[in-house]
């Protein structure tokens, strides 16, 4: 057989570039599963640290893994002087680090198709297009919440925004409704910059990708495939909490801390249905003390048990008291779980969320109604969506230090657990619930768009 001929029965091979956290390098893991039981062969690119210093469970994935540098191997993000040096730096090194992979790749027979980004890396499309190879951008986050992104970048929502900021598709926002980067830009202006920018060159970018689905953000979807060949392609959960056809898509591959797995299992087991409250702010997130102590005694006084993720460099915020006098009777705290497991539990009855988007979707796509307690970035508008356009969950008020109290939080656990209004966000969870599995099921709409992408790889369009 000659080379020629060779490559074209080859699979397509995409390069899947991420950018190093939690929470936006596994829904692009997910994507490349999906690729993969499609017949597209799929490498892998985090950088050298990311690689070295998380709980990577490898057997999960079946794309091959290279590593780039980000210009910090030894320390990460947290070892560089400012996020600022840091995106500087991994903009640099990061754009010479991949053209060398690709180098390397390409002298040893093999051909890139294309390169699929997370969507904050805008630098890693000039790259791919030194060397002729089509790109995809990838949003991690809500399409509602990149389209208020979008209209900063445009100018069109200035900064600090009014009192109320308006986007096709979306309702009225009230300005604490936007992402935290937008309505109160001053303390990261770097991530606020990243944010905005991630639409310098997306009209170069052969397609847009977004974790979400198209029933969940229809009328934004379709004001934004006005703009680019967006393809939406979620929920990127795995598979066998969803639709159940890639039987090995059993956990994510990457965890930032070993999850106390049995000890959480064996713990809501034993509880009736519904009963429980679990509560999680993530991998990011840093509450005050204050708030963490209004939590306590928020979950204490709403007698229901709960199971709750306070992780080990945020425990000293706990009260004592609570700890010791609380926590053997109805609760239990620990410092990570396997979150999928535990909301997909029958005990559990609502969680109490900081509404990172990934945990958004993946109380979605377990039905599992939702007390939201936004902290930053993206959450406040992905809270708005929870409550207001989704209709799965409430948002708790904070008073006027953005402290939530106790008082809020058993209102909103009661609300979810014993009212009225409870039962019909139950019904809406339910309602979303089926609508995720469906979209990511056989000839749901984010398995036709995933197979028009395999499809036009397959084709070389
Ligand atoms: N997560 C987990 N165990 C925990 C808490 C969180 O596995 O105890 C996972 C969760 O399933 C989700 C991710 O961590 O996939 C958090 O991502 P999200 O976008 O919700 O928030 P972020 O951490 O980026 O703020």
């Amino acid at each position: 057989m000659n080379k020629q001929h060779d490559n074209i029965n080859k699979p397509p091979h995409v390069l899947v570039i991420t950018f190093p956290a939690q929470g936006h390098i596994n829904p692009l893991i997910q994507f490349s599963k999906r690729l993969t039981s499609k017949g597209v062969k799929t490498t892998l690119v985090t950088t050298i640290f990311f690689l070295n210093s998380n709980f990577a469970n490898k057997t999960n994935t079946s794309s091959e893994i290279e590593a780039i540098s980000d210009g910090f191997d030894e320390g990460g993000l947290a070892s560089a002087d400012s996020p600022e040096s840091y995106i500087k730096t991994f903009r640099e090194v990061g754009s010479r680090s991949l053209a060398d992979l690709i180098k390397k790749l390409q002298s040893e027979g093999t051909i890139i198709d294309a390169i699929i980004y997370d969507s904050m890396m805008t630098w890693v499309l000039e790259v791919a297009m030194e060397f002729e190879i089509k790109g995809g951008s990838f949003f991690t986050q809500a399409c509602s919440v990149n389209m208020v992104y979008y209209h900063v970048h445009k100018g069109l929502i200035c900064l600090p925004p009014g009192p109320t900021v308006s986007v096709p598709g979306l309702p009225q926002l009230q300005r604490w409704e936007t992402p935290s980067f937008v309505h109160n830009y001053g303390p990261y202006p770097t991530w606020s910059e990243m944010m905005f920018n991630q639409f310098v060159n997306m009209d170069n970018a052969r397609w847009v990708f977004a974790n979400s689905f198209f029933q969940l953000e229809k009328e934004v979807i379709e004001w934004m495939r006005k703009m680019w060949k967006l393809k939406v392609i979620g929920p990127t959960i795995p598979s066998m909490y969803l639709d159940k056809r890639l039987e090995d898509d059993t956990d994510y591959v990457f965890n930032i801390f070993k999850p106390y797995l049995n000890e959480c299992m064996n713990w809501l087991n034993d509880k009736p249905k519904k009963s429980v409250v679990y509560v999680s702010f993530g991998s990011l997130a840093q509450l005050e003390s204050e708030q963490v102590e209004e939590i306590a005694w928020g979950l204490s006084d709403s007698n229901v048990n709960f199971l709750w993720v306070v992780r080990d460099e945020e425990k000293a915020k706990l009260p004592k008291e609570f700890l010791d006098t609380k926590i053997p009777k109805k609760g239990m705290v620990v410092a990570w779980c396997k979150q999928l497991d535990v909301l997909a539990h029958e005990s559990i009855g609502c969680f109490v969320t900081h509404c990172g988007f990934n945990s958004t979707l993946e109380a979605i796509s377990q039905g599992v109604p939702i007390v939201a307690m936004p902290q930053w970035t993206d959450q406040p508008t992905n809270a708005k969506c929870i409550e207001d356009i989704w209709g799965v969950g409430v948002t708790v008020k904070v008073n006027e230090n953005e402290i939530v109290s106790r008082g809020n939080l058993r209102s909103c656990i009661k609300t979810i657990m014993e009212d009225e209004r409870g039962v019909a966000i139950r019904k809406n969870a339910e309602k979303w619930r089926s609508l995720a599995k469906l979209a990511a099921d056989e000839g749901g709409s984010s398995d036709k768009d995933i197979d028009e992408f395999v499809s036009e790889l397959k084709h070389k369009c």
